[in-house]
């Protein structure tokens, strides 16, 4: 996942950050999922079989859920699932050429982070079945975390509902009852039925040529998570980019997400020949409403995108060489808990720059390299010392934002630490390795550890020692000998930043037509603090940053704009929380006014104005930033 920076609330965790792979004396077993009810050390999920109708009146799915599963204690006689709101109506349960028979289902204690617990008793007779099925009639609640359900007016054509999932991190459960646990791999398969003018796409095979008729059943052969589940239901079509990749969208936006991700072919060839075989068949790519609470979501076959990665230029599809990059590091070798979520996002966000290495070239990926530095260098400031360890200890508090975005780019400049100790050649052939040895499992930190010694670390030509590794895994900030980016053309940016601020350069000799977005995103950055508005305006008017379609410098633009009180640009920047959803975008310019010390009522009643546009997600935390005296 692709997802906002910091300007978080961590649980306050005042244990050390050495949460290294044995139980520690107060019981806390890093191996755990502290976030599923699920018994899965009794049974666990091999397959899951859907079938549910799709109501946009009432804002629910209902139907069934099969899940087959094996039984891994012979005394077991509970099931235990993940659920979060939902309405059960009745459970079978059968072994294998038995008749299906009732079983009785209670609710556990609910809890606001992890759910409900739903306890299924299997009936008498199938005590000791090795395989045992159960079939769950349920529906689903219009408060659903995983669902957002959009009325037309918040779609692009304004014509058709639409309703899209984001499981990640522990909201399947709130669509669907099951073992919601990274630690689990199941096959799926569904049916799901919805207005014959609607078209269905889940991640899974999703076939382009698929009739429209309203019915649509998918297959996913592979075992996947329970967080890679995943639907969108709307007024979608499809667009062919190559062979083996295109995109689904609302027809408004279908001609424009062909050209801004034209590169998708060229980049899954390319990371073939990096990473390994892609295992996934198709690679697809859904462009949803700006309400999508992040930049992009890896779900298999078919990640889903943020459309304000549309700028025109294709100068943001680095989100879709990280969704991409998932294909490996994540879906099909994932994170055994949330704890260990840096080997889904740190190795990604490192795959991710080769990647951007190789489609387009070596100073955009250290430019893009240099400002993950900077946020990661931001969020060491605002993130608690236990939460900086790249596998910190985590029992408690919400998956979905405990520690920044630190995961993602300590992660990574672990992995080029690695690289940069052992070289590229040998770095490589490792983890190409890595991959196909870990295929379709799921692993903890410690395992990771384990096969990096015996593969890396150990071999004649030892570069770092176990020691050096377990700093970056186990300790808050970076080690001493850590790499620091480095970027020429961000440098001469932030040079020329100081020198227009003095008045030592003229803004015409600012070659701002050359640059990337990166590099204008870094001069904005650079502008010194007691910057006037005058020059604000001077800058606006020869840059035209008030008005830019680039998301990502509109961002950076807004949150000076609001720091500095440059009112004049204050309509612009209304405009712009209203426009977009994704967190990462408004988060940060929301925090920016809350802070200046005069704009909070305002920024509380742009808030309010725009919230029912938000994901619950982002609307959530973002009423943590604008009214921090009710959290
Ligand atoms: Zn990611």
């Amino acid at each position: 996942m692709l997802r906002h920076s910091a300007w978080l609330i961590c649980t306050t965790l005042l244990l050390s950050a050495c949460a290294r792979d044995v139980p520690t004396s107060d019981g806390y077993d890093p191996a755990r999922d502290y976030f599923s009810f699920a018994n899965t050390d009794q049974f666990v999920t091999e397959h899951l079989a859907l079938d549910l109708a799709v109501d946009f009146e009432a804002r629910r799915l209902s139907g069934t859920a099969r899940l087959d599963l094996r039984r891994l204690d012979p005394d077991a006689t509970e099931v235990v699932l993940d659920t979060r709101d939902l309405h059960i109506t009745s459970v079978l349960a059968f072994a294998p050429e038995n008749a299906p028979l009732p079983a009785a289902f209670r609710f556990g204690d609910a809890d606001t982070i992890k759910g409900t617990p739903l306890v299924i008793q299997l009936p008498e007779g199938m005590a000791s079945a090795a395989a045992v099925s159960l079939k769950i009639a349920y529906a689903t609640s219009p408060q659903s975390t995983a669902l957002q359900w959009l009325p037309p007016e918040l779609t692009a054509g304004g014509k058709h509902p639409m309703v899209f999932s984001q499981s990640q991190a522990i909201h399947a459960r709130s669509w669907v009852p099951l073992q919601d646990t990274p630690a689990v791999r199941t096959t799926y398969e569904a049916t799901i039925t919805t207005a014959s003018n609607l078209l269905a796409v889940m991640s899974a095979d999703n076939d382009p040529l698929a009739p429209r008729d309203g019915s649509y059943t998918f297959t996913m052969p592979q075992p996947i998570p329970s967080y890679l589940l995943a639907i969108a239901v709307g007024n979608i079509y499809f667009a062919p980019i190559g062979a083996e990749t295109g995109v689904y969208a609302e027809p408004e936006l279908l001609e424009a997400s062909v050209y801004e991700f034209a590169d998708t072919q060229d980049m899954l060839e390319q990371a073939e020949r990096l990473f390994g075989p892609y295992e996934w068949g198709r690679y697809d790519l859904l462009v949803l409403p700006p309400s999508f609470p992040y930049g992009g979501m890896e779900n298999p076959r078919l990640s889903f995108i943020t459309p304000s990665l549309l700028a025109g230029d294709r100068s943001l599809v680095a989100v879709i060489a990280h969704e991409l990059a998932h294909s490996w590091s994540g879906n099909l070798v994932t994170n055994a808990t949330w704890r260990d979520g840096w080997l889904n996002e740190g190795v990604t966000s490192y795959l991710e720059s080769r990647l951007m290495e190789v489609i387009y070239d070596k100073d955009r990926a250290d430019e893009e390299r240099v400002i993950a530095y900077e946020e990661l260098l931001l969020d060491f400031e605002n993130v608690p010392l236990p939460m900086q360890a790249l596998a910190p200890r985590l029992d408690d508090g919400d998956p979905d934002d405990f520690q920044g975005t630190i995961h993602y780019h300590k992660g990574q400049l672990f992995l080029q630490y690695l690289e940069n100790a052992f070289g590229r050649d040998t770095f490589d052939e490792f983890i190409f390795g890595y991959f196909e040895h870990f295929a379709f499992k799921t692993i903890t930190t410690e395992r990771f550890l384990d096969y990096l010694d015996a593969n890396l670390l150990s071999g004649a030509n030892a570069k770092v020692s176990r020691e050096q590794v377990e700093q970056w895994i186990y300790e808050p900030g970076l080690p001493g000998d850590a790499p620091v980016p480095k970027s020429a053309t961000l440098d001469s940016a932030a040079r020329l930043a100081g020198g227009w601020a003095v008045g030592e350069v003229a803004i015409g000799e600012v070659p701002v037509a050359d640059w990337s977005p990166q590099a204008l995103i870094h001069f904005i950055n650079n502008l010194p603090s007691d910057l006037g508005n005058d020059r604000l305006e001077e800058l606006d008017a020869a840059f035209g940053l008030s008005d830019t379609n680039n998301a990502e410098i509109a961002r950076t633009w807004f949150i000076q704009v609001a720091e500095r009180r440059y009112v004049r640009a204050y309509p612009q920047l209304e405009a712009y929380l209203a426009r977009h959803g994704r967190g990462r975008l408004i988060s940060p310019v929301y925090a920016a006014l809350a802070r200046n010390g005069v704009d909070l009522e305002r920024a509380q009643s742009i808030f309010e104005k725009a919230r029912a546009n938000y994901h619950p997600l982002v609307a959530n935390s973002l009423a943590t930033i604008l009214y921090p005296n009710n959290t």
